[in-house]
Parts: structure tokens; C-alpha cells; sequence
């Protein structure tokens, strides 16, 4: 495994891959890697090309100067799990080699970054959008790997790729939770013992929402109310948001059709914490209730 910090780097190596008759997958990453980020590497290495993965820290999606000060950076950690999954090279830039003095871009997808989430995190989104642009144009994948746990940041994503013409797939892969059922991430690690033991408030309530579907349930407020509900009962639980929408246009449903993603945020304690339930292919003919 190869650790580099230049992009020039990255593009001689993935070069040199190529050369070999390789195909590129690539995982983008903020490190502080956990099973959901394994999952990733995992579905990249069983594809069997050259798996990259960058660990950078991103501070133009940050909207909290402390949530960036304080956000966990175990390099040696990660470095140790991507040499583990068998990951082929790392990227972990310096923000200055991301960012040189004078860059000016941005990539905003508008409409679909200013709702959910995006509600709560002013400019989250374009800062997520103008990275993932740039390590697409560093690496140049075949195919890079985002995860269903951040449901609204992969349906942004494919909508920018898609506007951009970028010569990638974007693959989703399934939300990863712990054996208590809450999703894994990064952020977990604030979470004292009690503050985790409230958090499962929110993967109870989305997989409620779940069950309440497969059940038959096919109005979007009566799920959302539900779900809603569920979270006010929680103590020290505080509720961003509850939406029940379409994952790819982020559109809210009234109805529940073919595709559907219920996804909430929450805060408890100083911590935010966001999961979703991601059903697609319903089979909605005749279904009431
Ligand atoms: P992050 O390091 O938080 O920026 O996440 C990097 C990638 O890992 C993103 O595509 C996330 O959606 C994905 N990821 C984070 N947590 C999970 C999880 N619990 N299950 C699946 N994917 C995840």
C-alpha cells in the first residue's frame, strides 16, 4: 500500500495502474474510519481493480468551526485498516494542496443541497460537492463508492456527476449499523455511554418507519408524524428533521411509491447524528392503508 499527500502522485500512480489494464475504484473518505467505511473498501476490493481511497478532512462542508477543530484524525488507525482490506493506494492531501491560494471554484447543486440536511448545514453541500469534483478529477475512477448512510449527500452527488458529464459510476452501498442498531459513524466516539443508549431513539424510529411500509403503510405524513412522535417520546433527544422522500430527487412524497427514503436527524447532547431507511422497488399496486 502506498500513502501519498501530492496529487501529482495520485495521478502517476493511477496512471501507472491503468497502464496495467486496471480499472480504478475509489472511495472517498474524512478518516476516523469505522465498519461503514470498510463496507465501502470492502465492495470496492470485490470488484477487483486498483481501490484507492483518500482520507482528507474537508473543511469547505464543515459549517462549525469546532465540529472541524475537534473532528477525529487517527491517520495511523486508518492506514492500518486500508492496508488490512488490501486498499492499493491512499491520498490524505494537505488542506493546502486541496485548496492553493487563489482557488476560487464551487460546485452547488442547487435545490436538492438547501433541504434536509442542508436546512440545518448552511453551505454542507457545496463543500461536499466541489471536493468530491475535485477527487473525481484527481483520480479519475471507474467507479466510486459512497454510502446509503448519507442518503442525501449520494443523491447530490449523482445529480452533480450526472450534470457534469463526469465519466464515473457512482455506486451506493448499504448503511452499515452496529449490533445495538446504530449506524456507524465517525461521530459515535463523542457519544458517552447514556447519550448512545438515548441516540438508538433514532434507528428504532426509522426502522418502525420500516416495518409500518412493509406493513402497508403508504401515507408519507402519517409515517413521518409517526416517526416524529417516536423521537419527542425519547428523552434528551432534540429532532432536526423527519423526511420521507424520493432518494434520487430528495422531492418529499405524499404518497409512498416504488422508492422511498425516510431519513432524520438528531442532536443528543452536542452531538448530531443522522440515519435513514432506504426502500426501493416497493411493490405498490393495491397497496393501502
Ligand atoms: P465520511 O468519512 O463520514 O465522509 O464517510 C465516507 C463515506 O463512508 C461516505 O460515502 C459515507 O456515506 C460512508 N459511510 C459512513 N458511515 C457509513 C455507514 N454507517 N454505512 C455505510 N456507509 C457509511
Amino acid at each position: 500500500m502506498i500513502v501519498v499527500e501530492r496529487i501529482s502522485e495520485v495521478r502517476e500512480r493511477v496512471r501507472a495502474a491503468r497502464e496495467q489494464g486496471e480499472r480504478i475504484g475509489f472511495v472517498p473518505t474524512m478518516g476516523a474510519l469505522h465498519e461503514g467505511h470498510v463496507s465501502l473498501l470492502r465492495a470496492a476490493g470485490a470488484d477487483g481493480g486498483y481501490v484507492v481511497v483518500s482520507v482528507f478532512v474537508n473543511p469547505a462542508q464543515f459549517d462549525e468551526k469546532t465540529d472541524l477543530e475537534t473532528y477525529p484524525r487517527p491517520l495511523e488507525d486508518d492506514l492500518a485498516v486500508c492496508e488490512r482490506e488490501g486498499v492499493d493506494l491512499i491520498f490524505a492531501p494537505t488542506p493546502e494542496e486541496m485548496y492553493p491560494d487563489g482557488s476560487k471554484t464551487t460546485v452547488r447543486v442547487p435545490g436538492m443541497s438547501e433541504t434536509m440536511c442542508g436546512a440545518f448545514r448552511p453551505g454542507h453541500f457545496g463543500g461536499v460537492c466541489t471536493v468530491v469534483a475535485k477527487l473525481l478529477a484527481i483520480v479519475q475512477p471507474d467507479v466510486a463508492y459512497f454510502g446509503e448512510k448519507d442518503a442525501q449527500q449520494l443523491a447530490v452527488v449523482r445529480r452533480m456527476a450526472a450534470d457534469l458529464n463526469l465519466p464515473v459510476e457512482i455506486r451506493g452501498c448499504p448503511l452499515i449499523r452496529d449490533p445495538d442498531g446504530l449506524a456507524t459513524s465517525s461521530r459515535n466516539v463523542y457519544l458517552s455511554e447514556g447519550e448512545r443508549r438515548r441516540a438508538l431513539a433514532l434507528s428504532r424510529a426509522l426502522l418502525e418507519a420500516k416495518d409500518a411500509i412493509a406493513g402497508g403503510e403508504r401515507d408519507a405524513g402519517r409515517l413521518a408524524d409517526a416517526v416524529c412522535r417516536r423521537l419527542a417520546e425519547a428523552e434528551g433527544v432534540e429532532t432536526e428533521y423527519v423526511a420521507v422522500v424520493d432518494p434520487d430527487t430528495l422531492d418529499d412524497l405524499a404518497t409512498i411509491g416504488e422508492n422511498v427514503l425516510v431519513a432524520a436527524a438528531i442532536r443528543v447532547g452536542r452531538t448530531r447524528l443522522i440515519d435513514n431507511v432506504l426502500l426501493r422497488d416497493l411493490d405498490v399496486r393495491g397497496a393501502g392503508g
